[in-house]
């Protein structure tokens, strides 16, 4: 069956190289599967040290940090970075731009804090980004969530403050350059731009570790417990850990990050383009704010849904569908997908716009 244009939020894309590689190492990786090769073998541990290493080289991630790769996916971050960065004033800021930034402000109060959210986008559906407010210093912590694939939303500039700064990257890790020493703890579930489900990525700064004031912090969930075993204290997912080195090899071999950014840069430029430019299509975000990874966009008139759908899910398109609290078409473009399917929902909906030519909208 021909491979179709694969637009999902997540489990995402990844490069097809990708997915022969690992198929292979299902069927045979130095005589056994990786399937059942021990995580304590010489293999596994050389897997595990380079994937480490292959974020380390990719964000610049500078001496000092470690990099950990656990389960339970961002879910579980929510209240892993809640917990950790527990401090003396036991009080955390959280800046609420859409579902997932809400299920972590849940999880601050689960991990016992006073929690406060000094800014929202709630008021208009999150579709923009709040900017401008304030951080007071007697937080433990302040939480972002650096693209809110719901909504279609992306911070491009995260505040000035000396409160240490803990983000959620899942929908938009290694899709563009960032600086890792502005944060103290960076996690991302990899199913979005990393890997397959089933593991979490945690870039933490080492100075952290042990220094949480909650009183009763889980072992699991106490990220020195990880630091201190090389991301082995229990049996890693060997095979998403695999995956993700063998996509950040790819990313590597393909210019980086940078060169990521370059070509995702290119992708929303295409098609935020069509989306200003038809006169049946409209963006839903503020455009400033708008992501580069998850393209958010519905039809003026939507009595032609379902005839839009009919043709996108026809010429071999999956995943186009808006989530159901925006409604209309979310387009996720995350570092697999080439631009050649973006071009391919282009021609759709200018072809929808010919056939259209003339319906008021
Ligand atoms: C998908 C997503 C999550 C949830 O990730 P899981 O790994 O499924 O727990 C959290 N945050 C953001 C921004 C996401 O896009």
């Amino acid at each position: 069956m021909s491979k179709k244009h694969n637009f999902g939020a997540g489990p995402c894309i990844l490069p097809q190289e990708v997915f022969e590689e690992a198929s292979k190492a299902v069927l045979d990786f130095n005589g056994l599967s990786i399937l059942e090769i021990s995580h304590r073998s010489e293999d596994f541990v050389q897997i595990m040290e380079e994937a480490q290493q292959l974020v380390k080289d990719a964000l610049n991630v500078p001496e000092g940090y470690s990099v950990l790769f656990l389960q339970g996916g961002a879910s579980l971050g929510f209240l892993i970075s809640a917990m950790n960065l527990s401090g003396s004033n036991k009080k955390a800021a959280y800046v609420n731009t859409g579902a997932w930034a809400k299920k972590a402000i849940k999880e601050g109060k689960n991990a016992d804090l006073e929690v406060d959210v000094i800014a929202s986008s709630e008021d208009k559906n999150y579709n923009y980004i709040p900017k401008g407010y304030s951080i007071d210093e007697s937080y433990d912590f302040v939480h972002f969530t650096s693209n809110n694939t719901i909504y279609g939303t992306q911070i491009k500039e995260f505040p000035q403050t000396s409160v240490p700064k803990v983000c959620d990257m899942s929908s938009d890790i290694f899709s563009r350059e960032i600086n890792v020493a502005d944060f103290d703890i960076i996690y991302a579930g990899a199913q979005k731009n990393l890997g397959p489900a089933g593991t979490a990525l945690f870039i933490v700064k080492d100075s952290i570790l042990g220094n949480s004031s909650h009183s009763n912090i889980p072992t699991y969930l106490n990220l020195k417990t990880h630091q201190e075993k090389g991301s082995m204290f229990n049996t890693p997912p060997v095979f998403a850990v695999y995956c993700s080195m063998l996509n950040l090899r790819h990313l590597m071999a393909n210019g980086g990050v940078a060169g990521a950014a370059e070509r995702n840069k290119a992708k929303a430029e295409l098609l935020y383009n069509e989306i200003d430019s038809n006169p049946l299509f409209e963006g839903t975000c503020a455009v400033e704010d708008r992501s580069e990874m998850n393209v958010t966009f519905v039809l003026k008139d939507d009595s032609l849904n379902d005839e839009f759908n009919a043709l996108w899910n026809e010429a071999g398109i999956v995943g186009l569908k808006g989530h159901r609290s925006v409604g209309g078409f979310r387009a996720s473009m995350y570092n697999a997908l080439k631009i050649d399917s973006v071009q391919h929902l282009v021609n759709l909906m200018k072809e929808f716009a010919t056939k259209h030519a003339g319906t008021p909208a």
